[in-house]
């Protein structure tokens, strides 16, 4: 072999060798940078998980958040429910307790036969009092602050009912309420305590529920003032409860039974000059207030003695509010006739017109 050849040898040898350097270089730099991105990948899958977690985690909180205010906003409005229904079932049980004091009032006057000194006063401290002792349970039950103040009791639009106004303020929580509450009290039902107060000097007079049986305290009085045939009233009798006449218009009780139904039912009417309930109660007969009137009843007369002259045509006219106030006269109508007997009343002729009894004819 020529040195020449040896040479070439020597140099391809040496550039095979070189080749096989550059390929190991070319290939550990590939798997260098493999590993790189292998290492890359790494970080960003890391990257990415941490931000979904932290994504996820956000709107966790905020479904939490809106759950819990939804939560929030419905119990806000199941107590804001409930406490407006205790409010209204408050007012509403102060006309019920209204009406327990006066029924209260009333039959302590009827038993002492003494006047209340001022109705609507003691009817607004009775009653104060009551919602005062409702108000401590409230408060020990159902945590709720309530303060009441009676402003006043007064007479209504119509003679058969008194009305109340109230200050409630109350405060539960969050709620509150602030409010003057009118509440419309019903005397239908309630004992007329008048006839009880008038008669007190001679109180002989008895109830049984629905009448009132005068015995002679009746004649009694009007002896004691002085007016002819008070004998005509001996056992007479009247209604002992407030109820309102149906018969309406009243011109309507001259029509067949009409006045003989009113009597039997004891009905109260609305009368401008009879006293009003709230006067009733102070033993006032008459007063300024529109007020109510109800006739009183003589005994029922054997037709025998009506007609052979063994009764007094006259006697003192028969609505409550004449008898025990302006006492002037009226003459006898008799209103129905059985076995043998009349019943009748002394009626003046103002009152024969309002209820439609001048021609009234049952002889
Ligand atoms: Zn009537
Ligand atoms: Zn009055």
């Amino acid at each position: 072999m020529k040195s020449a050849d040896k040479i070439k040898i020597k140099i391809n040898k040496k550039n095979k060798n070189k080749g096989n350097e550059n390929k190991k270089n070319k290939k550990d730099k590939i798997k260098e940078i493999n590993n790189i991105i292998k290492n890359q990948n790494g970080y960003v899958f890391t990257g990415l998980t941490a931000i979904m977690i932290v994504s996820f985690m956000i709107i966790a909180i905020l479904m939490l958040n809106v759950v819990i205010e939804l939560n929030k906003n419905s119990s806000d409005s199941i107590d804001s429910n409930s406490f407006n229904y205790l409010i209204e079932d408050y007012n509403k049980n102060i006309a019920i307790l209204g009406r327990t004091t006066i029924e209260k009032i009333t039959n302590e006057t009827i038993n002492s036969y003494t006047p209340a000194y001022d109705a609507s006063d003691m009817i607004e401290k009775e009653l104060e009092e009551k919602l005062n002792e409702v108000n401590e349970e409230l408060m020990e039950n159902q945590a709720i602050n309530i303060e009441t103040d009676v402003l006043s009791v007064y007479n209504g639009e119509d003679p058969y009912h008194i009305n109340v106004k109230t200050l409630v303020i109350a405060k539960k929580g969050n709620f509150s309420y602030n409010n003057v509450v009118e509440s419309k009290i019903a005397i239908d039902g309630l004992k007329d305590p008048l006839p009880f107060l008038m008669c007190r000097n001679n109180p002989t007079l008895t109830e049984n529920g629905t009448k009132i049986a005068y015995g002679n305290s009746l004649k009694s009085y009007l002896d004691d003032c002085g007016l002819d045939n008070a004998d005509g009233y001996l056992n007479a009798s009247s209604p002992l409860i407030i109820k309102k006449c149906p018969y309406d218009p009243y011109e309507n009780h001259g029509y067949g039974h009409t006045m003989k139904n009113c009597i039997d039912n004891s009905y109260y009417h609305e009368s401008a000059d009879g006293s009003c309930y709230l006067c009733r109660l102070e033993g006032k007969c008459g007063c300024g207030h529109y007020g109510l009137e109800t006739f009183i009843i003589p005994n029922k007369i054997a037709i025998e003695d009506y007609n052979n002259g063994n009764f007094k045509d006259k006697g003192i006219s028969a609505s409550d509010h004449v008898i025990f106030n302006e006492q002037y006269p009226g003459n006898s109508l008799v209103f129905y006739k059985n076995n043998g007997f009349y019943e009748f009343l002394f009626l003046d002729d103002s009152h024969r017109a309002k209820y439609g009894l001048s021609d009234l004819s049952v002889v």
